[in-house]
């Protein structure tokens, strides 16, 4: 089928070397897709995004009556690539009560007065709860890789030759251990191109009600392109695991990143053959005697 076909194309393949230019941006994902025109797509894309919406919302039921699995979604991007739309359309429908957001900016004083992994720690999703990182503990091999004077305080002979290497390794160990108490672990990389990065920015800048979105600092991070690239290279080719696999997401049509996106989402909640938790017969005994007492009132 042509969908696993294509969520197997964005899934980054565990120990492969990643090049980003081997991922399109745009449509171009996969050679079976030439045959549609974009507004086919885009009307699949919809149909797609609608389906998943609804299977997400049955499923996070399940997943919260259950209360055995956490579900936590990690997203990475360059600026302006659609993260906040992406919560939004991908999210709507959850009960607002099974699903948490934590947005993570640049750590405060308390936060670097501990471990990298700390306040990342602090946010994950409880049993039962879908936790989504708007940026995570991956900035830590991003933004400070590209910038090494945010690496705070550290013992002096501790960033050798070798340090970016054992980060991704605390990170590879960090998830496998919350994958085997529970969580499901889904990451998203939006790619979207310097093009369209540079067509959006303008729009923010051209369309008054997009002003509040323009900060200069993502255009100085912009000036940083090709040294994210390989930052983003290096860190999906290490960290994409069986246990917790990377997905680099075409993000320069919104539409197509979210439909994608939903897709992995349902596919592997539904995949922990999630099941409403069974009675005991104790259980069942103490039903059948409440239902008497109500209605004997
Ligand atoms: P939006 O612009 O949509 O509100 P955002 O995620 O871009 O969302 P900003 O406040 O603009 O939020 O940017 C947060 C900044 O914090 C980013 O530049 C990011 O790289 C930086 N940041 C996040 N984590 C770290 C970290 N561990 N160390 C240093 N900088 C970090
Ligand atoms: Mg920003």
């Amino acid at each position: 089928m042509i969908r696993n076909k294509i969520l197997k194309a964005i899934r980054v393949k565990p120990g492969s070397k990643v090049r980003l230019d081997d991922y399109d941006s745009g449509l171009d994902i996969l050679p079976e897709l030439k045959e549609f025109d974009k507004d086919d797509l885009k009307a699949m894309a919809s149909e797609m995004l609608e389906e998943n919406r609804a299977e997400l919302a049955e499923m996070q039921e399940l997943l919260y009556a259950s209360d055995v699995h956490s579900v936590l979604i990690v997203l990475q991007a360059m600026d302006a690539a659609g993260k906040d739309g992406t919560i939004k359309h991908v999210m709507s429908g959850v009960n607002p009560q099974g699903c948490q957001v934590f947005a993570f900016k640049k750590p405060s004083a308390e936060d670097l007065d501990h471990n990298f992994l700390w306040r990342y720690m602090k946010a994950l999703p409880e049993r039962g709860r879908i936790g989504i990182f708007n940026r995570s503990y991956y900035e830590d091999v991003l933004v400070v890789k590209v910038h090494p004077e945010y690496l705070g305080k550290l013992p002096k002979g501790k960033v050798d030759g070798e340090f970016w290497e054992k980060r991704y390794d605390d990170i590879n160990r960090f998830e496998r251990h919350l994958v085997r108490n529970g969580t499901l672990i889904l990451k998203f990389f939006l790619n979207v191109s310097k093009k369209e990065q540079k067509r959006r920015f303008l729009e923010r800048l051209d369309k008054p009600e997009k002003h509040w979105k323009f900060s200069e600092a993502d255009l100085a991070e912009r000036g940083f392109w090709d040294d994210y690239r390989k930052a983003f290279e290096d860190c999906f080719s290490t960290t994409s695991t069986k246990w917790a696999p990377w997905h680099i997401i075409p993000a320069d049509h919104k539409w197509a990143a979210r439909a994608l996106i939903s897709g992995v989402i349902a596919r592997a909640v539904n995949d922990l053959d999630l099941k409403a938790p069974e009675l005991t017969a104790e259980r069942k005994k103490a039903l059948v005697a409440a239902r008497r007492k109500l209605m004997s009132e």
